[in-house]
């Protein structure tokens, strides 16, 4: 049987096109359920069921985690270490489309999700959270720390090289911080006090990261 297995994948992977894993892992499953090897067709759908699931959750353009994702962890993040959330978001992009054309500007989209992703603590995680905006998720990480790595976040953005991808090019990021320290705080909430606090980054000039202590809010100012 397992003979029979080897050469139908040989036979799947010769010549044409290499196949997603997905779509391989299904049709084999498939040849082993028609010879009545049951175990051996349930393992493959398995990997194709862990494929599919592991896809379900990456946003299709920048490979990074989706909105679904976000909806799925987030709420179930323990705040009492510290919990910070920050809604970040391309600055002028509208502008970036319409200058350079769609195609650039998701290479930009693209670009900017590998800049967040950069030295993000072990149990961060960045989301894009739809159209031109990201989520930055800071698990475990007090107020002051959450505040320099999104304000590096924003650094990294506006001092990469972008005129090498595109002459005259100029990206910059908005965020809006917020941090929770007691529980229990609703990531619903997390989420709207952020994007207060992005607005707040927007209103303010933006390339500015707004976060609130106590009861002010605090927008950085860019130094370049
Ligand atoms: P602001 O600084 O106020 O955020 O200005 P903005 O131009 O970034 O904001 P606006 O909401 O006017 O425009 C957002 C633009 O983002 C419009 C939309 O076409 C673009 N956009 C959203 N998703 C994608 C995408 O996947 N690819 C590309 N290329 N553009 C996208
Ligand atoms: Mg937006
Ligand atoms: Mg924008």
């Amino acid at each position: 049987m397992a003979e029979v297995g080897v050469a139908a994948e040989d036979e799947l992977t010769a010549g044409a096109p290499a196949p997603d894993l997905l779509s391989l892992h299904e049709t084999i499953a498939g040849m082993f359920a028609k010879q009545g090897d049951w175990r051996r067709a349930y393992e493959h759908l398995r990997s194709a069921l862990d494929i599919a699931r592991a896809g379900s959750l990456r946003d299709t353009l920048t490979s990074s985690y989706n909105r679904r994702y976000l909806d799925q962890r987030l709420p179930g993040l323990p705040a009492a270490r510290g919990l910070a959330v920050a809604l970040i978001d391309l600055d002028r992009f509208k502008h970036v489309n319409d200058t350079y054309g769609h195609l650039l500007g998701d290479r930009v989209l693209c670009r900017v999700a590998d800049l967040l992703q950069e030295e993000l603590p072990p149990d961060g995680f960045c989301a894009r959270y739809g159209g031109e905006e990201f989520a930055l998720v800071l698990p475990g990480v007090d107020a002051p720390r959450a505040v320099r790595i999104v304000e590096a976040a924003r650094t990294r953005v506006a001092r990469h090289p972008w005129s090498e991808l595109q002459p005259g090019l100029r990206v910059t990021i908005s965020a809006g911080l917020a941090h929770a320290s007691a529980g229990p705080v609703s990531a619903q909430r997390q989420l709207l006090r952020a994007d207060n606090l992005l607005y707040a980054a927007k209103r303010a000039g933006r390339n500015k990261v707004a976060y609130h202590d106590r009861e002010t809010t605090h927008v950085i100012t860019h130094s370049e």
